[in-house]
């Protein structure tokens, strides 16, 4: 055999075992070789097709014109292989399969023969297929999600994409965004606005995300959005698009507001029935408190009246101790009196001081000895431990109104038991301590019992309006200080006051 012989044996194997389904076709349409690809691509073996016109053989009826024009121009003036194109082939069972179709033209001195290549695109075709089914299937979720959705590219900051929900929004079709960007449609300090967020998640590369962003739109005015932005990045790890989702929070805003102001309104309505409450009970409280004093003092008057005729020495007695006990009951009466002008003053703002020079240890002392029966009567031991000057410049009267409720309750409320006070001085304020060993406040009742009203014991154990400490932070606040309550039940109470000096 000689070299030549082996070449022309080397090729014919190369035809035969080519990985590419390859077959040759005389100028008239015939053909002539097979490779064992086309064998299987095509179900034939060489013996059944060769001779036979490759058009009838191996294309089906839909794509036979368009390979026909391609191979009579193929052989007669092109010289080069042809452009592919795709066609539907026929297999031997009668069915097609899509494939696409290169002719080469191979021209010797005494032979010319058309080679024609196939390469199977079922596979891409369906892959094709595929991608597109996809990406319908994204491009409906991003079309129907109830939020804008928006894509800008990341250079110049122009819309890409824009779904349903957000042309619906802003009141522009996708055309009328698609390429432009914010300036072309918001105001300038709002178009500023997005775009500083943007760049913001642009060059941080990081989610940024606005709670309440309003924005201008064509047709509902201003709306309310809450958004999202991140970067979407290329290959190489650098934000190529910027991705938007914004919730139109309009309506939710509005209903929360609306519920936020029913709830105020309620709240509103409770405080106005618990006044309402507050003033039945007072008003209650304050005829049983008022009348007690009155009534005591009608009998006393009726007794009085009936002695007076025979009054002789030995009634003169019992005749002074009355006048002495109404004379109590009118002084109770007067405070009570005094006590509601007071809150009626304070709630009006109108609790006036009038300060002068005053040492707080000799008002103390003069309260003491005023209260000194009623200390007696109720069997309490004071112990007094007053500085000798405690200077500072207050309204003498209302200070001895504050030691007085304050004493007052020691007593009232801890009868039979040692009540401590100390009056000093403590960098720049006056201190004035009350300490008593009572009943004590329980500690859920120790701040509201400064309000008006407010009481945390029984009315029929204790008398009183619960108005007696009202009044007296009135004073102390009146004077720029402030007065706190330490106590524990069952082992006592005190009452701290600080008075600035000045
Ligand atoms: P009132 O004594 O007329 O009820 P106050 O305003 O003086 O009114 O006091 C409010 C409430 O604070 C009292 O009802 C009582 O429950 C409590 N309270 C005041 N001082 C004392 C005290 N020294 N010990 C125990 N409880 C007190």
């Amino acid at each position: 055999m000689d070299d030549c012989q082996k070449k022309y044996e080397r090729l014919q194997l190369l035809f035969k075992n080519a990985p590419s389904t390859l077959i040759g076709i005389d100028p008239n349409g015939s053909l002539t070789d097979w490779n064992i690809k086309a064998e299987i691509a095509f179900g034939r073996k060489e013996s059944e097709v060769v001779g036979k016109s490759f058009l009838q053989m191996l294309v089906a009826p839909s794509s036979q014109e368009s390979v026909e024009n391609l191979f009579r121009e193929t052989v007669t003036s092109v010289t080069e292989a042809s452009k592919p194109i795709q066609i539907n082939a026929l297999k031997k069972d009668g069915s097609t399969f899509p494939i696409e179709l290169v002719l080469i033209p191979i021209r010797t001195k005494d032979d010319f023969t058309i080679y024609a290549r196939f390469l199977d695109v079922t596979e891409a075709k369906k892959q094709e297929a595929d991608l597109k089914k996809a990406s319908k299937f994204l491009n409906a979720i991003v079309e129907n999600i109830p939020d804008m959705i928006f894509i800008k590219e990341a250079k110049e900051l122009r819309f890409t994409r824009f779904n349903k929900a957000g042309e619906e929004l802003l009141g522009y079709s996708q055309a009328d965004l698609i390429g432009k960007n914010d300036y072309d449609f918001f105001p300038q300090k709002e178009a500023d606005f997005f775009t500083s967020i943007d760049r913001n998640v642009l060059d941080h590369k990081r989610l940024v995300e606005i709670p309440e962003e309003p924005i201008q739109t064509r047709y509902k005015g201003q709306r309310l959005l809450h958004t999202k932005k991140v970067p979407i990045y290329d290959e190489n790890g650098q934000p190529e698009f910027l991705l938007g989702i914004s919730e139109d929070i309009t309506e939710k805003k509005q209903a929360e507001k609306t519920q936020r102001k029913l709830w105020q309104e309620q709240e509103a309505r409770k405080e106005a029935e618990k006044a309402l409450q507050l003033r039945d009970e007072f008003i209650s409280i304050a005829a049983h408190e008022l009348r007690t004093p009155l009534t005591t003092l009608s009998l006393q008057i009726q007794l009085l009246n009936k002695f007076a005729p025979h009054l002789d020495t030995a009634h003169m007695a019992k005749f002074s101790s009355m006048m002495a006990s109404s004379q109590d009951q009118l002084n109770r009466f007067e405070k009570l009196v005094e006590d509601l002008l007071d809150v009626s003053r304070a709630s009006a703002g109108m609790l006036i001081v009038e300060k002068t020079k005053e040492n707080l240890s000799d008002i103390v002392a003069q309260v003491t000895k005023s209260l000194e029966a009623r200390l007696t009567k109720a069997n309490c031991q004071l112990k007094l431990t007053l500085d000798s000057s405690v200077i500072g410049s207050w309204d003498k009267i209302r200070i001895e109104q504050l030691v007085i409720n304050l004493l007052s309750n020691a007593i009232k409320y801890g009868p039979g038991k040692p009540i401590e006070i100390i009056a000093k001085t403590e960098n720049d304020k006056a201190i004035l301590v009350m300490r008593d060993q009572g009943i004590g406040i329980a500690k859920e009742d120790q701040e509201r019992i400064f309000n008006r009203f407010e009481r945390a014991v029984s009315v029929k154990k204790y008398g009183g309006l619960g108005l007696g400490l009202y009044i007296s932070q009135q004073i102390v606040t009146a004077h720029g200080g402030q007065i706190h309550v330490q106590s524990e039940i069952g082992k006592g109470t005190t009452f701290t006051v600080e008075l600035p000096l000045s």
